[in-house]
């Protein structure tokens, strides 16, 4: 067991008056649960906590934030316990985790669904598949749907759906002040305007409203695989495809070595690879047709890209993310894959070291470019397409170097960034998050910002600081 590195001391009486009322539970260092409570999805953050406060209803957030406020202790807030740079956890502070709080109510007729900051990508889609229902979320099941959603959201349904925002309807918060309020269209809507993009950075979101929209069950959907080596081919070829294939059709380009799955027979694992995953929202027999000309593009040595399960599609990638594994990312949106970029994009491939790394570029446009950018504080709506430049190992052995890589291949990019998905940053400073949101939109939330928590309560985040 690794050693207890915070040396903070609470108000024991402040801490018993919580506790007393408490529906949830209290952790602190010495408790036995406190190394797994205290560990965050990615390994290579470290961070101790002098309490982690694990809520079970909306009573128990208002009273954390409240104690909280008097204890002036920096403050985490975790959902899914996801976020890249380790912005869930904090040394030395109190980390308000909502991960106990999984309600979910799906109203097939009215096709709407009412979910709890703690559910998971995967639970919220076995609830609303159960009535061929989805909302359009992430691609990796395990990753919150609280801390993705309040950052915009972004993965297999997105060119047909939008955004996770485009189908938010409401959401019930706690802000800085304990003060439990709503935020839609119609009540508190500057509020509503923010935190569809801004994240956590005006307060706890205890639950969502979402608008749902019919999906499968059964998808066409999966990758398929050429050598690595094959990459400026394919890509190129892969953008002249998508130039004009419906809404329907999501697909995300991943370099990587062919992971050891038992989907995948055994001769191929560990190839370096270019796949080209695909999710068709509609049809299958309208999905083979539309997927067809990039199946027949030098006939990849393995096509996984068959009707499926749409539940089924949605965890592929679980596996290759795992808990505790050392992550490291550097990304940017991208307006187009130009000769340039593929030309960089192939070599680099080629120089990641980790049989562990996997790089995703995402196609993005359709319904994402349909919603006016002044709509909600997400920007980038009109990117072509976003890389996330994802460097992976085990363990603390090698990341130094892998993480150099992943920083080399960005700053190669650099000169065609359009902006960056701001749950794709790691902790990069105040500039990039400008950057994420535009000079205008930022201006507008840090205005926000001074309203709803002037103090800057919510400053462990992709932060908008009040002045
Ligand atoms: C394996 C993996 C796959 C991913 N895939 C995708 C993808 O396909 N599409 C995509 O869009 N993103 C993806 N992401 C990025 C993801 O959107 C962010 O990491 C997101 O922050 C995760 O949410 P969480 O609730 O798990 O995070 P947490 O680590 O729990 O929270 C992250 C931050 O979000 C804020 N936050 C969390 N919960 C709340 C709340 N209830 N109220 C207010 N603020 C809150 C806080 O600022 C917190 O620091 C992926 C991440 C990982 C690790």
């Amino acid at each position: 067991m690794a050693a207890i590195a915070t040396d903070v001391r609470l108000d024991e009486s402040a801490l018993s008056a919580l506790r007393a009322g408490f529906r949830g539970e209290l952790v602190r260092p010495g408790d036995p649960t406190y190394h797994e409570r205290r560990n965050i999805w990615n390994g290579s953050i470290d961070r101790h906590p002098a309490l982690i406060a694990r809520c079970a209803g909306v009573a128990d957030v208002i009273a954390a934030v409240k104690f909280a406020r008097r204890t002036d202790l920096p403050v985490a807030v975790r959902s899914g316990g996801h976020s890249f740079p380790g912005f869930s956890t904090c040394d030395d502070g109190i980390v308000i985790d909502l991960s106990l709080m999984k309600g979910t109510r799906v109203d097939p007729n009215a096709r709407t669904a009412r979910v709890q900051a703690g559910v998971l990508l995967g639970e919220l889609d076995r609830e609303t598949q159960a009535f061929g229902l989805a909302v359009p979320a992430g691609i990796v099941t395990t990753t919150g749907l609280a801390g993705l959603t309040l950052g915009g959201g972004i993965g297999w349904l997105m060119r047909k759906y939008g955004l996770t925002i485009d189908q938010l309807l409401a959401v019930d918060m706690v802000t800085a002040d304990g003060t439990f309020v709503k935020a839609s269209a119609s009540e508190n809507a500057d509020l509503f305007w923010g935190i569809r993009g801004a994240g956590g950075n005006f307060g706890i979101v205890t639950e969502f409203e979402f608008r749902l929209n019919p999906v499968g069950p059964i998808v066409l959907s999966g990758p398929m695989f050429w050598p690595m080596a094959e990459s400026a081919q394919v890509l190129r070829f892969y953008r002249d495809w998508i130039t004009d294939v419906p809404d329907e059709l999501t697909t995300v380009v991943v370099h990587r070595r062919v992971p050891a799955s038992p989907m995948i027979p055994a001769e191929f694992h560990g190839r370096p690879v270019v796949s080209v995953a695909c999710c068709y929202a509609g049809p299958v027999e309208e999905g083979e047709k539309v997927i067809r000309p990039m199946k027949e593009f030098r006939s990849p040595f393995l096509d996984l890209c068959v009707p499926k399960p749409f539940l089924a599609h949605q965890s592929m990638f679980d596996p290759s993310f795992p808990k505790g594994w050392w992550y490291y990312f550097r990304s940017a949106d991208l307006a187009e894959l130009t000769d340039d970029v593929i030309d960089i994009v192939a070599s680099r491939a080629l120089e990641m070291t980790s049989p562990l790394t996997a790089f995703p570029i995402f196609q993005l446009g359709g319904a994402i470019r349909r919603v006016s950018e002044d709509e909600t504080s997400f920007s980038g709506r009109k990117a072509g397409h976003t890389i996330n430049i994802n460097a992976t190992t085990a363990t603390a052995a090698g990341f130094d170097e892998e993480r150099e890589w992943s920083r080399d291949f960005w700053t190669a990019l650099r000169p065609y960034h359009t902006g960056v998905y701001v749950n794709f940053l790691m902790d990069e400073g105040v500039d990039r998050i400008r950057q994420a949101y535009g000079a205008d939109k930022y201006d507008r939330l840090k205005a926000l910002k001074r309203k709803y928590d002037p103090g800057n309560f919510f400053r462990i985040n992709q932060n908008i600081p009040p002045s």
